[in-house]
């Protein structure tokens, strides 16, 4: 009996894909940057459905691998280029289970999109705050497998800290039910926690138990044009002082993102007169009222020009406004898609060093890589930046390609060396493999690979993701 007919007996013809056009959006990862190939792709509707594909892997000895939206950007999804995996797609997985408003929590299957998932929340009148550019695709599955953080986690946390319950179906193909919606269970080891951020390496999540919250009664939205990376520090501490818990964003760019974004993306402009360095997108969730909330963000952004950590704010006055705000945020990493090939290092260091963690390296590459186009942003509020290099103006993309391990080390030891980590939030997939080796610690590496042996003793969850090859360590 061939692999595809014994799939199809589990989950029905039409939900196996063996035809190469079929396949081929599943095999390759969102940035263009991984190639691979499957004997099959499985479209499982059920746990129990997983659970029959992943015991029919574990007994023929088949890799597989599991997908959610494929918007990862490390290449955690796209399977090796052997074609000896199935990809296990849990895209038919979309029911949401259960809405308990009392306890404040929503049950979704790994699924859902983000934003079917917010929908759901808001339409039981509670807040779903887990928030990223790509929430239109990317899963529930694939949040919790990569612990997703976004653009609110300075307010809620990260997809682990909205995650109360998992359901798993586990490399044996046995399923562990652990949907329990539950704030406090302090029952023995936290096993929700080893599957949360494993990128599909020690199973596959099919549902989960996810916190919800108040929805805010306003949201006020400033961009504001600021001289520096250190005023925009400072600033930081002036709204948190200010704002408390309203504060649910504070998001920073330089100078070169807005170029990228208005360069390709023409209806999105700056709304500044002139050119600033930096610019901080900060977002306030007030659960008082609109008048309070522009009240609260109106004396912010006045305060900070009369102290000179801005030079110029704008407020957004309607929702269409806050929505083209965010848009400058948003699009910056499809814009420098756009721009060509690029080196993308998704990095945090405790928030009190990232300004002389930028100063310095900006220095390092500058010293090491000249004219290399520096496009950095991000989660400033977390400590979480995208320290990006686009090649200078006019160099051929392959070379500049071929550079990326000499600028990873460079950027890497950097952030090494302020205690910080070289993958803050989109895992590590096969990206990151070979760079990880180099930074933890070999009791670090020792557990990790305990605990894969212990869950998965045959190695067919996901391999070559995440845990470094042997020889690497
Ligand atoms: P996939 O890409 O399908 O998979 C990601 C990993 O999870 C893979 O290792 C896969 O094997 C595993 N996996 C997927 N589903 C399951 C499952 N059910 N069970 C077990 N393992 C599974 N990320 C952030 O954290 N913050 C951001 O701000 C952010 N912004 C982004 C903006 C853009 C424009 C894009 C394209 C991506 C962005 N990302 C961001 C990265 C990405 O969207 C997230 O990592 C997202 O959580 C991945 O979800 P997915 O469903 O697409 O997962």
């Amino acid at each position: 009996m061939s692999t595809v007919e014994d799939l199809r007996r589990i989950v029905g013809a039409p939900q196996v894909l063996d035809r190469a056009d079929d396949m081929a959006p599943f095999l390759v990862d969102w940035r263009k940057r991984y190639f691979g190939q499957a004997q099959a792709v499985v479209l499982p509707s059920s746990a129990d459905q997983v659970a029959a594909v992943i015991a029919w892997c574990a007994r023929t000895g088949t890799p597989a691998v599991p997908q959610g939206g494929n918007t990862g950007l490390v290449g955690g999804a796209t399977p090796a280029a052997d074609g000896r995996a199935i990809v296990v797609s849990l895209k038919r997985m979309r029911q949401i289970r259960a809405v308990d408003a009392a306890n404040a929590t929503l049950t979704a299957e790994a699924g859902c999109t983000m934003v079917e998932v917010q929908d759901a929340a808001r339409a039981s009148g509670q807040l779903f705050p887990l928030s990223l550019a790509a929430e239109g695709s990317a899963t529930i599955g694939g949040n919790l497998s990569t612990n997703a953080g976004g653009v609110q986690v300075l307010r809620y946390g990260n997809a682990r800290e909205l995650c109360l319950g998992l359901e798993v179906v586990l490399p044996s193909g046995e399923v562990w039910n652990g949907l329990r919606g539950l704030r406090k269970d302090n029952t023995g080891y936290d096993l929700r926690d080893l599957f949360i951020g494993a990128e599909g390496t020690l199973g596959v999540i099919t549902a989960a138990c996810l916190k919800t919250y108040p929805l805010p009664r306003a949201q006020a939205t400033a961009l504001l044009a600021v001289p520096a990376l250190p005023a925009a520090l400072d600033l930081l501490q002036v709204a948190r002082a200010a704002c408390g818990s309203t504060l649910t964003a504070f998001e920073c760019f330089n100078d070169l993102c807005l170029t990228l974004v208005e360069r390709h993306y023409p209806g999105h402009a700056s709304p500044f007169a002139s050119r600033s360095p930096q610019y901080v997108l900060l977002e306030i969730s007030d659960h008082e009222s609109e008048v309070h909330a522009s009240g609260l963000l109106e004396s912010l952004a006045g305060d900070a020009i009369d102290t000179g950590l801005a030079s110029d704010a704008v407020i957004a006055q309607s929702t269409a406004q806050r929505r083209s705000l965010w848009s400058l945020r948003e699009l910056i990493s499809e814009a420098q898609t756009q721009e060509g090939r690029n080196i993308k290092h998704d990095i945090a260091v405790p928030i009190s060093e990232i300004a002389r963690f930028v100063a310095q390296t900006d220095a390092l590459l500058q010293q090491r890589f000249p004219a290399g186009r520096m496009v950095v942003f991000g989660h400033l509020g977390d400590g979480n930046l995208h320290y990006n290099v686009s090649p200078p103006e006019g160099m051929d993309a392959d070379r500049f390609i071929a550079l990326q391990p000499e600028i990873y080390s460079t950027v890497h030891d950097q952030v090494h060396a302020f205690g910080g980590s070289i993958s803050a939030e989109h895992g590590v997939g096969q990206l990151k493999r070979g760079e990880i080796a180099r930074y933890k610690s070999a009791v670090e590496l020792q557990l990790m690979r305990a605990l894969k042996q212990a869950i998965d003793p045959l190695g067919i969850m996901n391999p070559d993701k995440m845990l470094p090859a042997q020889s690497a360590a």
